[in-house]
C-alpha cells in the first residue's frame, strides 16, 4: 500500500493541452491519457497522478453550466479515491467556471485547484509545465495526514488565489488572472509558501459533501456606461423570465440618479428580479450611500455587492435563484460569505 497523495487531472481543453504539430505549424489537442510522456517531468513528485479528459474538450468560450456539471460529476465519482484534484481549462473563462464551481460544491475537504496556461505545452516556451506541476504540488500538499488547501482555487504564474476571488486580467502576459480583493492564497518561488491564514478553514470531516448541479441561467450582466439609453435598459430588464441582474456601476457603486434610471430599476426589484450592484472597477468595494449617486439604488431594493468580482456575482446569482428565497433572505445570502468570495460588512 503506497501513502503517496493520489491526484486526479481533469482536462476539459484549452490551450494548456496542445501541441504544436511541427509539420503544419497547427496546434491540436494531445491524448491526455499521455501526459507523462508530454512532461517527463511529473514522475518525480511525490504523489500517484491519473487523468480523465473531456471526450471531446472545449476552448473555454464554449464553456456552460452543462459541462460545470460534467466537471463536477467527474469529481463526485473520484471524490473517495483521490486527494486532490487539477482542473484544466482554457483561461478565457477559467475565473467564471471555477467561481460557479466553488458554490456548487458545499463541505468541501480536499483541494480542486483550476489551472490552464497562456501557451500550449508543446511549446519551447510555454507556461503550462510550471502551472500544471505546481498545481499538482499544491493539490497534494499535506499537513498530518489532512491537505493544507480544501477549496477552490486557480493557480497561475506562480500565485495561487481563491478561485471565486479571481478575475482574467492579461491575453497576452503569464500572469494573466489577478485578485484585487483578497491576497494570493500561496506563492511558489524557491519555496512553496502557503499563506495559512488566509485559507478557508478546511470543514468538520463528519459532514458530507453537498454538490448542487442546478443553476438558473434566467441572468444577465448589465454593464452602465456613459450615454447609456432608457431603450436599452428597458429592452435588458424586460427580458421574458429574466430572475437576476448583475449591476456593473461605476466606482463605489455609483449609478445615474435621473428618475428614468431608477424608476426602470425599481420596476424590475418589484416584479421579483433580483439586482445586485458590483462595480467595474478591478478592485475596491461597493458602498451603497456612500455618494448621492448610489442612495436611489439603496432606497429602491438594489443589492450592493460590496468586493465581489463579476464573475463570482453572476455565479453566486446563478446559484442563489434556485434556492427560492425571499427577497430580505436573499440579500443576506447574497452579502454574506459562502466560500470565502465576498468581505462581509
Ligand atoms: N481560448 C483559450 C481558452 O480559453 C485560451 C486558453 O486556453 O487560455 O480555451
Amino acid at each position: 500500500m503506497t501513502s503517496k497523495p493520489n491526484i486526479l487531472i481533469v482536462y476539459t481543453g484549452g490551450t494548456i493541452g496542445m501541441v504544436k504539430d511541427y509539420k503544419t505549424n497547427a496546434l491540436r489537442a494531445f491524448d491526455f491519457s499521455r501526459i507523462i510522456d508530454k512532461i517527463p517531468e511529473l514522475a518525480q513528485l511525490d504523489c500517484n497522478i491519473e487523468s480523465i479528459s473531456f471526450k471531446e474538450p472545449i476552448d473555454s468560450s464554449n464553456m456552460n453550466v452543462r459541462y460545470y456539471v460534467d466537471i463536477l460529476e467527474i469529481i463526485e465519482t473520484n471524490y473517495r479515491k483521490f486527494d486532490g484534484f487539477v482542473v484544466l481549462t482554457g483561461s478565457d473563462t477559467m475565473a467564471y467556471t471555477s467561481s460557479a464551481i466553488s458554490f456548487m460544491i458545499e463541505n468541501l475537504q480536499k483541494p480542486i485547484i483550476f489551472t490552464g496556461s497562456q501557451l500550449p505545452i508543446g511549446d519551447l516556451r510555454t507556461d503550462a509545465k510550471e502551472n500544471l506541476i505546481t498545481s499538482i504540488e499544491i493539490a497534494a500538499s499535506q499537513k498530518g495526514n489532512a491537505p493544507i488547501v480544501s477549496e477552490v482555487c486557480l493557480y497561475f504564474e506562480y500565485k495561487l488565489y481563491r478561485a471565486n476571488r479571481t478575475t482574467k486580467i492579461s491575453a497576452e502576459q503569464f500572469e494573466a488572472f489577478a485578485s484585487k480583493n483578497y491576497p494570493a492564497l500561496a506563492e511558489s518561488g524557491v519555496h512553496l509558501n502557503f499563506n495559512g491564514h488566509l485559507l478557508t478553514k478546511p470543514t468538520f470531516s463528519d459532514k458530507k459533501l453537498i454538490i448542487r448541479k442546478k443553476l438558473i441561467t434566467d441572468v444577465v450582466i448589465l454593464k452602465l456606461f456613459p450615454g447609456i439609453t432608457a431603450e436599452v435598459i428597458e429592452a435588458i430588464l424586460s427580458i421574458r423570465n429574466l430572475k437576476g441582474v448583475v449591476l456593473e456601476t461605476y466606482g463605489a457603486g455609483n449609478a445615474p440618479n435621473k428618475p428614468w434610471f431608477l424608476e426602470l430599476v425599481e420596476k424590475a426589484i418589484q416584479s421579483g428580479i433580483k439586482v445586485v450592484n458590483v462595480t467595474q472597477c478591478s478592485g475596491g468595494s461597493v458602498i451603497l450611500g456612500h455618494y448621492d449617486t448610489s442612495l436611489g439604488l439603496k432606497a429602491i431594493g438594489v443589492i450592493g455587492g460590496i468586493d465581489i468580482t463579476t464573475e463570482s456575482a453572476i455565479a453566486k446569482l446563478m446559484y442563489l435563484l434556485n434556492e427560492d428565497l425571499d427577497a430580505a433572505t436573499f440579500k443576506r445570502y447574497f452579502q454574506r460569505s459562502l466560500r470565502g468570495e465576498i468581505s462581509e460588512k
